[in-house]
């Protein structure tokens, strides 16, 4: 009886000191004031009272005082107060009743009970600090070390037990899965400690975007999620209206602004559904809000799934191609408008599938340019084309042949770009002045800082740039004067409406004056007719490439239109 007494009053005293409540520690004071049915009782150090029970503060603070002489007697002011002593750990536990002095057994239970309070605080701090020590570890294994959030493992957790849960009236739990735009472009251009600070800028911006009780977590890389409930489709995308906008807001990261867009996709979740399968449709509805461009939203539906299937099927077949051998560069010639002479090729890709035959880009370089798998494609062709160039060259009066050759812009991007590009040059033997690598103006006014600085290690490897498409992005052209541009593209579009449409040739005829003021060369895409080649020589361009001249064909076939072309300009000058 006396035993289990003492292990319940131990159990409520070690619980008062495993907690900051005083509340706690005064029933605790109270317990041992109980014990040895003593009136008073209180610990304190040096620095004053920790906890007291039955004295006014005054004469508390008197206690505190007599402490190194330890009376056995304190005049209190309702009498004589016996005291008994004890020591727990740098605090001293004391206890007094007015009535009989504390004889020997009650002095040696309170020292053994200051004794076993002394060992179990010590017990206790080796206890907490191992329990904080795990709860840190169980932080570490359960959130992002960069910006804190909750990570895979914790949402996963967090949305199964939401899943679980009956909903509430109308509400629903919808995730939101945010993919940052080109976030590999943005660590590769401004280093990793410039993609680190846009991260932790995202994950502000989320948590600042939504309520209290929504979850916030970082699924990897630049994608995160958010987890929320909503009673409306309409109440879910706003909010992944407002996240969109928040994430656009520029940020200045090392003196640089950088301004960022996301895409996110939205999937509502049914009670009982694995979390797993909920995001994954989220992560679905991301990657078609991707397909129409940045800055969009999409909400997860059935259909979906099957194109994806279908795109993870091609992509899966694409590396695969690359590897195989099974990409193929066609060439497409560039011909002079005053004097019809064969000026170059434009290299286009070309995937010659094992089952589906020959493949148009429109098949598979979206996917492509969906992951790196496009700068494979990108370099291969040019890889291949550069050597089929640098072999033409050397036909007889072909030595000034260019070759034009695409560049996406994860490919422009790409870290290294410059040595792998001097690389192709080099072993294919094809003079770097030949080359222009066509890209689209888009890709210039993107991401000003890091394009300049890649564009500027091309110019020094002495290859040109070309504007494709030009027309449809929304570059000036004042603009290019800061690029190493050497040849503006005039979009086929307009090239189409040239015949039927005033407006266009007065566009037409307005671009190409200013790119020759600005010393460009022009070449008109897309020249299908004799109408539309008359029209754009009219207007200045310089060059014409188009079915009227001829389509994009493989090696064989170039080859052969080279020879011919080169034997018709021999016989031409012996005529
Ligand atoms: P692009 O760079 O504008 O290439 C010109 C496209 O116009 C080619 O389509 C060509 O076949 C087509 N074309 C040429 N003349 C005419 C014409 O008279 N009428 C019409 N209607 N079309 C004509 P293609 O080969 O299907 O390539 C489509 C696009 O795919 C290219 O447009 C380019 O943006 C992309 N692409 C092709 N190869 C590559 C590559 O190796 N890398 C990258 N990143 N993109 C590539
Ligand atoms: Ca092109
Ligand atoms: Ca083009």
């Amino acid at each position: 009886m006396e035993t289990s007494w003492s292990l319940h009053l131990l159990s409520e005293i070690l619980s008062a000191f495993s907690t900051d409540d005083p509340d706690n520690l005064r029933n605790a004071v109270n317990r041992v004031t109980e014990a040895v049915d003593a009136e008073v009782g209180a610990i304190f150090d040096r620095d004053g009272i920790t906890c007291c029970i039955g004295l006014s503060p005054r004469e508390g603070a008197r206690l505190v005082e007599l402490a190194d002489a330890r009376p056995a007697e304190v005049q209190i002011r309702s009498g004589t107060l016996h005291t008994c002593w004890a020591t727990i750990g740098k605090e001293q536990l004391v206890v007094g009743r007015l009535g009989d002095p504390f004889d020997v057994e009650e002095r040696s239970l309170l020292r053994a009970m200051a004794r076993s309070i002394e060992l179990s605080i010590g017990l206790l701090r080796a206890i907490s600090a191992e329990r904080h020590a795990r709860d840190e570890a169980h932080h570490d294994a359960t959130h992002d070390a960069l910006t804190g959030l909750p990570n895979r493992r914790l949402v996963l957790e967090g949305l199964n037990q939401a899943l679980a849960r009956e909903p509430q009236g109308q509400m629903q739990q919808v995730v939101l899965f945010i993919d940052i735009d080109r976030f590999k472009i943005v660590n590769d251009a401004h280093g990793h400690a410039a993609g680190d600070q846009l991260l932790i800028n995202v994950a502000r911006m989320l948590r600042e975007s939504v309520r209290e009780s929504d979850l916030v977590g970082r699924l990897s890389g630049d994608e995160f999620i958010v987890i929320s409930q909503t009673a409306t489709v309409g109440a879910a995308t706003d909010l992944a209206q407002r996240i969109i906008e928040a994430i656009r807001r520029p940020i200045v990261v090392a003196g640089t602004e950088l301004s960022h867009s996301a895409s996110i996709g939205i999937a509502f979740g049914e009670t009982g559904q694995e979390a797993h399968a909920l995001l994954e449709n989220a992560d679905i509805a991301m990657y078609q809000a991707k397909s129409r461009g940045r800055g969009h939203w999409a909400i997860f539906q059935e259909s979906m799934r099957a194109e994806a299937r279908e795109r993870l099927y091609l992509e899966g077949e694409l590396r695969h191609a690359i590897e195989n051998g099974e990409i193929e560069s066609f060439y497409q010639p560039i011909y002079r408008l005053s004097d019809r002479s064969l000026v170059g090729f434009e290299a286009l890709a070309r995937w010659r599938h094992r089952q589906l035959g020959l493949l148009p880009p429109s098949a598979f370089i979206p996917q492509a340019e969906a992951s790196e798998v496009i700068v494979h494609i990108d370099l291969e062709v040019l890889n291949q084309a550069a050597g089929a160039m640098a072999r033409w060259q050397r036909i007889d009066g072909l030595a000034d042949l260019r070759l034009s050759s695409n560049l996406s812009a994860r490919t422009l991007n790409e870290a290294r770009l410059q040595q792998r590009i001097a690389g192709i040059l080099d072993s294919s033997e094809l003079a770097p002045g030949s080359l222009y690598l066509e890209i689209t103006e888009t890709m210039l006014v993107d991401d000003i800082q890091s394009t300049t600085a890649t564009i500027n290690g091309l110019r020094d490897l002495g290859v040109r740039l070309a504007i494709d498409d030009f027309g449809t992005g929304y570059s000036s052209l004042l603009y290019l004067k800061r690029f190493p541009v050497g040849v503006l593209k005039i979009d086929h579009s307009f090239v189409d409406g040239l015949v039927t449409n005033p407006e266009d040739e007065m566009i037409a005829g307005a671009i190409i004056s200013l790119a020759k003021a600005l010393g460009l060369e022009v070449v008109a895409e897309g020249v299908e007719t004799e109408d539309q080649r008359r029209i754009v020589a009219r207007l200045g361009s310089d060059f014409g490439q188009g079915y009227l001249f001829g389509r994009p064909q493989g090696q064989k076939e170039t080859l052969r239109l080279i020879e011919d072309y080169a034997s018709s300009r021999r016989h031409h000058s012996h005529a």
